[in-house]
């Protein structure tokens, strides 16, 4: 008998079959001998349409708020798959994040998780009930419900699991397992069998959606063996995302392709080269509690620079607006900007022992005339900037050139 957490997304619990279907897919593993708690997210839609709600009223709703209505779209899963598991004779329990208890800190729409009171859930279970846990929530000390950011009923799984030393977290989505890229924007994408954390970690954080950043973040800190595989199809061993690369030596140099869409670029140019600078520019980009992400410094000439960075898109306008003030001050000449861009990068764990893979990156992409904005590296992934209309072409340009390609039927 296993202890094994189960999450169910959007797509997987969208209609009132699906949610039967899914009880269906619950009671073959209880008849199996195996403990269950299942963690669900809002019906598909459901969150985007809260939050458009609220957007109706304000175009700058209190967080608190926000958090407030928001979370009720997991709380209408969670009673609607408990009811679906005991029309099938399955005693069954449901529970909001407040009432598990899933503690967090206070940063509405981006909670933290600091702990978990399992007691209620391991009584459940002692006598027989599969557990259903709504996703995506939680409670800080005072009371309040917070919410984990997009995608974070990835987060509440994973988290439950390391919480109740659970066999395996197992992520049912609409697609079979972690794949080289998008398959919805690359249809030749291939399925990983496995994929490393460290990757993982990669991939997500880069813009791949299949996992929220922060799931991967505590599946490797607390060992949680976590594995993504469809909801709509049976018999699939999806992808495991584990510590170690199988055989480290038949590694491939890269493992997947990322993008991502969300960011926008902002310049500032005929900035005085001067000690300082740099902290006078992004200084108050960062006390407005804007994301930066990549950052470029041209070589001077002429004692002045141009600085060059990268934030969500969803923040361009309030940067936009701090560094026209911040260009006055340090006497700059102009700010440029543009939201129309996108990154793509490349990851693998592989890229270690290769020299070469950022040529042929570059090469792919001057073949497809593409130009390269701006680039930033590490040991296990390379990204570039590019203008968003040749994202796509980007992205498969590369997967053919680095031989991700499945095979031709
Ligand atoms: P859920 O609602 O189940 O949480 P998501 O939409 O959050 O589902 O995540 C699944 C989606 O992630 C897929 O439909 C796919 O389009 C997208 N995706 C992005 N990158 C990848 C990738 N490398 N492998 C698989 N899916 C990916
Ligand atoms: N319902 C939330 C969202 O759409 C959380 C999730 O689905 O993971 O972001
Ligand atoms: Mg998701």
């Amino acid at each position: 008998m296993a202890l094994i957490v189960q999450k169910y997304g959007g797509t997987s619990v969208g209609t009132p079959e699906r949610i039967k279907a899914v009880a269906e897919r619950v009671a073959r593993w209880r008849d199996q001998g195996h403990q269950l708690v299942i963690v669900v997210s809002a019906m598909s839609g459901e969150t985007n349409r809260l939050i458009g709600l609220a957007q109706a009223i304000t175009s700058d709703p209190d967080p608190r708020e926000l958090d407030q209505m928001v979370c009720t779209g997991e709380q209408v899963t969670i009673a609607l798959l408990a009811m679906a598991l005991m029309a099938r004779g399955i005693p069954a329990r449901s529970y909001t994040g407040a009432q598990v208890a899933i503690r967090t800190d206070r940063s509405y729409t981006k909670a933290r998780i600091e702990s978990i009171d399992d007691a209620a859930i391991r009584a459940d279970l002692a006598e027989g009930r599969v557990v259903v846990v709504a996703g995506f929530q939680g409670i800080d000390v005072d009371g309040n419900t917070t919410t984990l950011g997009r995608g974070g009923s990835d987060t509440t799984g994973v988290a439950l699991a390391a919480a109740l030393h659970a066999d395996e977290c197992q992520i049912y989505t609409d697609v079979d397992g972690v794949y080289t890229t998008d398959p919805r924007v690359v249809p030749q994408a291939r399925r990983l069998n496995r994929i490393t954390f460290e990757e993982m970690l990669e991939m997500a954080s880069l813009g791949s959606k299949v996992l929220q950043i922060r799931s991967v973040e505590f599946a490797g800190k607390y060992n949680v063996p976590l594995r993504v595989l469809s909801s709509f199809q049976d018999g699939g061993e999806g992808t495991l995302i584990s510590v170690d690369a199988e055989d480290a030596m038949e590694q491939p140099i890269i493992s997947g392709i990322a993008f991502n869409r969300d960011e926008a670029k902002l310049t500032v140019r005929g900035v005085p080269d001067i000690p300082g600078v740099a902290y006078r520019i992004l200084g108050p980009v960062g006390a407005a509690n804007v994301e930066v992400d990549m950052i470029v410094q041209n070589v001077s000439a002429d004692n002045t620079t141009d600085f060059t960075f990268t934030v969500h898109r969803n923040e361009y306008r309030k940067a936009l607006a701090i560094l026209e003030q911040v260009c006055n001050e340090v006497g700059a000449r102009e700010v440029s900007s543009d939201d129309k861009i996108a990154k793509v990068s490349l990851v693998g764990v592989g890229m270690r022992s290769h020299a070469g893979v950022a040529s042929k990156m570059f090469e792919t992409l001057a073949r497809e005339n593409i130009n390269i904005q701006m680039i930033s590296t590490s040991e296990i992934k390379i990204s570039v900037v590019v203008q968003e209309k040749y994202m796509e072409l980007a992205v498969r340009a590369l997967h053919t050139a680095f031989g991700l390609d499945a095979p031709a039927e």
